[in-house]
């Protein structure tokens, strides 16, 4: 999984966390399990999205071969952000496109 991918969960994560505590408003014997559920999923979402995320200072700002953009990469194989273009580290420490 890319980190693009990951980067989306964790969005998903964070409103679907938000989304279940505001249902909690509307019953008062559930709001103690959704309040919990709800913080559980922000906080998986805020850790995702510091592991994939643009604050990560090991991500590396690297210029997409394809589409000349630059792109954020983490991992040994990731995909640009603009062009969805597969990419993979060489042992030489550079991002090369590959055909999966
Ligand atoms: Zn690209």
């Amino acid at each position: 999984m890319n980190a693009n991918r990951w980067r989306n969960w964790s969005l998903v994560f964070l409103f679907g966390g938000f989304f279940l505590m505001y249902c909690g408003v509307y019953s008062a014997r559930l709001l103690p399990y959704l309040l919990a559920a709800g913080s559980a999923g922000v906080v998986a979402g805020i850790l995702l999205y510091f592991r994939y995320g643009p604050v990560n200072p090991s991500v590396r700002t690297v210029d997409c071969p394809r589409c000349g953009r630059a792109t954020r990469l983490t991992g040994k194989e990731d995909a640009c952000s603009h062009c969805r273009q597969p990419l993979r580290l060489t042992d030489g420490g550079h991002y090369e496109p590959y055909v999966k």
